[in-house]
């Protein structure tokens, strides 16, 4: 169905609908159109398709290998330029002297993940969503508030008009309205830091090496893109963040340099620079009656380990595991509270270790510094520790969602698992 600000909502009742069609909104709503469900997605605005002309977005996202799973469950994986995406097979995290290793092959492996531009992903969704034909695109409208009425949610949309649905999915990021909508509250941690994100090149060129540094300013990381660059999430205090984007290239190379260190030699060159502040939200809900929070909505994450999206992805598998058996019409208190038990234990492990770590490492406590030092030399030797932590990383342990667990479409010859058109990393 041609996705466009004139669909008309024939009739007004639907089974689901999906506010927020970033990536973890449309993934939601690919995973949830089955059957005879009628589901619609609502945004205000369309992704737009990379241009295959210019230089690959600063905005990437590393994805682990139970996302790529979840984005070939959805469709979307195929639709992807296999020329504009990253992938490493090895991780290297330093903190002064000490060092952790990973290799993909250790455990069971062909990559340990991939680098994505979230754009592109949000378009390769759109479009599997379109080739399907399962979803009913309500685009170029906002929600502007909500109600409920005889069981169901209503949502009043920015032109007047309202649809009614027996579930809503809010998938509409950080500030989302429907969270604020439902009255559910959150947590909030300003870290006073901003992510400097740009694509670097290097004297040495990245050749399949997810690199990270805890430097004295924040977590530093260089993350393999085609051609030998490297893409660059450093996060530093919200100050020192404007003057590196906005002061001379030069300086800027200089600065990143010396917090680097000899990894990849000299820095070379670099893309546009941009920054994002960093904020660490929780929902104190991920539920209410009828509805499910997934992604940004839910919660935000420190971007030290690449975690947000990856959570946002699994948010939309668990949700739809939960409710494959669910009929429209049929009970959603009981999935919904499967979900809401599921996701709060995983997702607040896994953002509370990473705001611990961020914590443990931005220490003015030299000895606390250290402590995280020795831990890591410790996990180096602790064998069943670090797989523990490699199979979590990858989103394929045993907490992760059915789909995300298939096996390596790599080891299988899975034609699916291939992004083309392009040649593919
Ligand atoms: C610097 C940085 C680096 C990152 N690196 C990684 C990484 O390496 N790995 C990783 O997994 N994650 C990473 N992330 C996190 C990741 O980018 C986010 O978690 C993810 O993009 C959020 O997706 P989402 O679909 O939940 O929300 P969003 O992308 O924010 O989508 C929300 C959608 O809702 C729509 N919307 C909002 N309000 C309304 C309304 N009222 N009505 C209708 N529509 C509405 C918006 O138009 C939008 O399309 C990083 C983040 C940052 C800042």
């Amino acid at each position: 169905m041609e996705p466009g600000p004139e669909a008309d909502f024939v009739s007004r009742l639907f089974d689901v609908i999906v506010v927020g069609g970033g990536a973890a909104g449309a993934c939601t709503a690919a995973l949830m159109a089955t059957g005879s469900r009628r589901v619609g997605l609502l945004d205000i605005r369309t992704p737009q398709r990379p241009d295959a002309e210019k230089d690959i977005d600063p905005r990437v996202a590393a994805i682990s290998p139970g996302s790529r799973n979840i984005l070939i469950a959805a469709g979307a994986w195929p639709l992807l330029d296999g020329k504009r995406i990253g992938s490493y097979d090895r991780m290297r995290v330093v903190s002064g002297r000490h060092s952790i290793d990973f290799r993909a092959s250790d455990h069971g492996l062909s990559q340990l993940g991939w680098i994505l531009e979230i754009p592109a992903v949000e378009r390769a969704l759109w479009d599997a969503l379109e080739a399907r034909g399962q979803v009913e695109f309500l685009t170029g409208h906002r929600l502007a508030s909500m109600g409920s009425r005889a069981g169901e949610l209503r949502l009043h949309l920015d032109d007047g008009s309202r649809v009614d649905t027996r579930l809503l999915v809010a998938a509409d990021g950080g500030q989302s309205r429907v969270r604020r909508e439902a009255g559910i509250e959150t947590d909030t941690w300003h870290y006073n830091q901003s992510a400097i994100v740009a694509h670097l090149e290097t004297e040495q060129p990245n050749q399949g090496l997810a690199w990270q540094r805890f430097t004295d300013s924040g977590p530093l990381a260089l993350l393999p893109l085609p051609g030998g660059r490297s893409s660059l999430v450093w996060s530093v205090p919200a100050q020192m963040a404007a003057e590196l984007t906005s002061g001379a290239e030069e300086q800027f190379l200089e600065t990143v340099y010396a917090a680097a260190g000899e990894s990849f030699g000299r820095i070379t060159g670099t893309s546009r620079r941009m920054s994002f502040p960093l904020v660490r939200r929780q929902a104190r809900s991920l539920t209410a009656p009828g509805l499910a929070l997934v992604g940004d909505a839910a919660r935000t994450v420190h971007p030290l380990a690449g975690q947000g999206l990856n959570l946002g992805l699994a948010d939309a598998a668990a949700l739809a595991e939960e409710f494959e058996p669910w009929r429209p019409g049929g009970d959603t208190a009981a999935p919904l509270q499967r979900y809401k038990r599921w996701r709060t234990s995983s997702g607040s492990l896994l953002a509370g270790g990473i705001h611990g770590i961020n914590e443990l490492f931005n220490s003015s406590l030299p000895g606390l510094k250290n402590l995280a030092g020795v831990g890591m030399t410790l996990s180096g030797f602790a064998w069943p520790v670090r797989d523990a932590f490699a199979r979590r990383a990858a989103g394929m342990d045993g907490d992760s969602p059915r789909i995300a667990r298939t096996p390596d479409p790599e080891a299988t010859g899975d034609v699916e698992g291939k992004p083309g058109p392009g040649t593919g990393p």
